[in-house]
C-alpha cells in the first residue's frame, strides 16, 4: 500500500496547487538535507518531493485519486515509464530560495509531454476471453504544424540574452538565483508573434477515432496504452498517450476463473442414470458433443478443453412423469 501523499505533504484532499507549492516550499526549507542535518531529513525529503511530484501533476493526482496509487492500482501494463523527460512539479530548491529572494523562475520553455487520455470501456465476457479488435473515438489536440506546438511564428529563433532558456541564473555567494529573462518575458524567443494558425496555443483540437486490440483472456481492470495518441506535447514535446482502462461485464451463463470458463448444462436424471450424449456451446457459440458416463455423479464437472468446463446440474423429472409402474421399478432398484 502506498503512502498517503496528501498527509506527507499535510494537506487536504481538494488542496489548490498553489497551496500544495505553498506547503511543500515551507517543507523543503525545514527538511532539505542542506538546512537539516537530522539522518532522517533525507529520506523524508525524498518522500516530499514525491508526493509533490504526483499532486502537482493533474494527471499523475487525477490516478491517485482514482486509484490510489500512480502505477494504476492493479492494472497490467501501468502508468510508469511514459512520463520521463520532464519534472512535473517544475520547480525545485533552487528556484524555491529564489523566490525568497523576490524572483520567480520559469521553466515554460521545455518542451513538454503531451497529456495521456485516459478512458474507461465496457466489454463483454466474450470479447475478455477471445480477444477483440474495437474502436474509439475521443475528442484530443493535435501538435500545430506550422509553429511544432511552440504557439510562435518564429520558433526557431531563440532570445539571445538566455540563450532560449527563459530565464536567467545569477550566482550569489553559495546560492544561485534564477530569475525570468527581462529580454523575452521568459518565453525563451526572439520574436513573440504568436502563431495565426493556433493563436499560440501550439495545438490544434481534432477528434480521434483509434483501433486497439484487446488480447484473449485479458484481466478486468486491465490498461491498453495506445502509444502517442494523447493530447499534444507542447514546444515540440511528445504527444501523451491513450490509456483505455478496459473493465469486464458479468455474463449469465459463463463465469470466469483465471483463464478458464465454467457453465451449467442442465441434464435429465436418465441422462446422469443411463449415461448419453448431449450438445453444448462454447461462448464463442462452437457446438460439443460431450459422453454423459453412465451413472455419472450430479453435479459433475466436465473439461471439454484445458480452458472451458461444464458443470452438470440434474434436472428431475415432473412428478406427472412417474406412473405407478415407475414408482415400482424405483422401489425395486433403490
Ligand atoms: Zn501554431
Ligand atoms: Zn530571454
Amino acid at each position: 500500500m502506498s503512502k498517503d501523499y496528501y498527509e506527507i505533504l499535510g494537506v487536504d484532499k481538494n488542496a489548490s496547487k498553489a497551496e500544495i507549492e505553498k506547503q511543500y516550499k515551507k517543507l523543503v526549507l525545514k527538511y532539505h538535507p542542506d538546512v537539516n542535518k537530522s539522518p532522517d531529513a533525507e529520506k523524508q525529503m525524498a518522500e516530499i518531493n514525491a508526493a509533490k511530484d504526483i499532486l502537482l501533476d493533474d494527471q499523475k493526482r487525477k490516478q491517485y485519486d482514482t486509484f490510489g496509487n500512480v502505477e494504476g492500482g492493479g492494472f497490467e501494463d501501468g502508468f510508469s515509464g511514459g512520463f520521463g523527460g520532464f519534472s512535473g512539479g517544475g520547480f525545485d530548491f533552487e528556484s524555491v530560495f529564489g523566490e525568497m529572494f523576490g524572483f520567480r523562475s520559469s521553466n515554460t520553455k521545455q518542451p513538454q509531454r503531451g497529456e495521456d487520455e485516459q478512458y474507461r470501456v465496457i466489454i463483454s465476457l466474450e470479447d475478455a476471453v477471445l480477444g477483440a479488435k474495437k474502436k474509439i473515438s475521443y475528442n484530443s489536440t493535435i501538435s500545430c504544424v506550422d509553429c511544432k506546438g511552440y504557439g510562435y511564428k518564429d520558433f526557431n529563433n531563440y532570445c539571445k540574452d538566455c540563450r532560449g532558456e527563459g530565464y536567467r541564473k545569477i550566482q550569489r555567494g553559495f546560492t544561485i538565483i534564477q530569475t525570468v529573462c527581462n529580454t523575452c518575458q521568459g518565453s525563451g524567443k526572439a520574436n513573440t508573434q504568436k502563431c495565426d494558425k493556433c493563436y499560440g496555443s501550439g495545438s490544434k483540437n481534432i477528434s480521434r477515432e483509434v483501433e486497439y486490440h484487446i488480447p484473449r483472456w485479458i484481466n478486468n481492470r486491465s490498461t491498453i496504452k495506445v502509444p502517442s495518441m494523447g493530447k499534444a506535447g507542447l514546444r515540440g514535446g511528445p504527444a501523451g498517450d491513450l490509456i483505455i482502462l478496459i473493465e469486464i461485464q458479468e455474463n449469465s451463463k459463463f463465469t470466469r476463473d483465471g483463464n478458464k470458463l465454467f457453465t451449467k448444462i442442465n441434464v435429465p436424471l436418465k441422462t446422469i442414470l443411463l449415461g448419453g450424449q448431449i450438445e453444448i456451446f462454447d461462448i464463442a457459440k462452437k457446438s460439443y458433443q460431450v459422453k454423459i458416463p453412465k451413472c455419472c455423479k450430479t453435479d459433475a464437472t466436465i473439461a471439454i478443453n484445458n480452458e472451458f468446463y461444464i458443470i452438470l446440474n440434474t434436472v428431475m423429472p415432473h412428478p406427472n412423469d412417474i406412473n405407478s409402474k415407475h414408482s415400482e421399478l424405483l422401489n425395486e432398484i433403490l
